[in-house]
């Protein structure tokens, strides 16, 4: 499935928004949003001076769509797909599109603790390092479920990265839907994510509204 590719800081830039794309940098001092805090492009600078007008529901519910989608770091066409089965399921379509992103394998990864940023989950989890219920998965969009087991694969634990990983681990706290055992780098989905469980500052209604016009 197709990424993108180039520059994430540009877009948290654009948003106007940290949307913590890239780990501990985001962290750090050196994020780009601290030292350039407006649009990226040549007129990005001037946009900052020049007279706001009040946005347009449309530009709005555009802005709000893009972010959730890079948030998650999925293109158009998937989330789109990812909106029209949250339309299917019953209850409220924006929580239920927000339940979706968050139970992809990547996302689970981060959550998890196993990386510092989706992208870096996304790259684990295509180079094959971890098992759903003792299968090798290596499909970033992998929709867990409840029940499922996820751990780092056998041979992965040896690595470096992970050894690392297991003594950062221990005392980190994860979503409750989640339940995270440092020891065997292993954890088992407690129950599907609700609204209230994620930490994400987005308004998923005016997203609702961007694909109801
Ligand atoms: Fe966004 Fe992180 Fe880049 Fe800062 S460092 S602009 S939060 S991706």
């Amino acid at each position: 499935m197709a990424r993108y590719t180039g520059p994430v800081c540009k877009l948290c830039r654009r948003e106007g928004q940290k949307l913590f794309l890239k780990g501990e940098r985001c962290f750090s001092p050196k994020c780009a949003l601290e030292q350039r805090d407006y649009p990226p492009g040549e007129h990005g600078q001037a946009a900052r001076f020049r007279r706001r007008r009040r946005p347009s529901d449309y530009h709005r519910q555009l802005r709000e769509k893009q972010k959730v989608r890079r948030i998650y770091g999925v293109m158009e066409r998937q989330f789109r797909r990812y909106f029209r089965e949250a339309e299917r399921k019953p209850g409220l379509a924006g929580e239920n599109l927000l339940s979706l992103l968050e139970r992809r394998l990547d996302n689970v990864v981060y959550r998890l603790g196993f990386a510092d940023s989706r992208n870096q989950a996304r790259q684990l989890v295509q180079h094959g390092h971890f098992t759903v219920n003792g299968r090798r998965t290596n499909v970033p969009s992998y929709a867990v479920r409840v029940e499922d087991r996820i751990a780092v694969r056998e041979e992965s634990r040896r690595k470096t990265y992970f050894k690392n990983r297991a003594e950062m681990l221990d005392g980190q706290s994860t979503p409750q839907w989640l339940s995270l055992d440092p020891g065997t780098l292993s954890a088992r989905v407690v129950s599907l994510p609700r609204r209230e469980d994620l930490e994400i500052p987005v308004n998923e209604q005016l997203v609702v509204e961007y694909y109801s016009r």
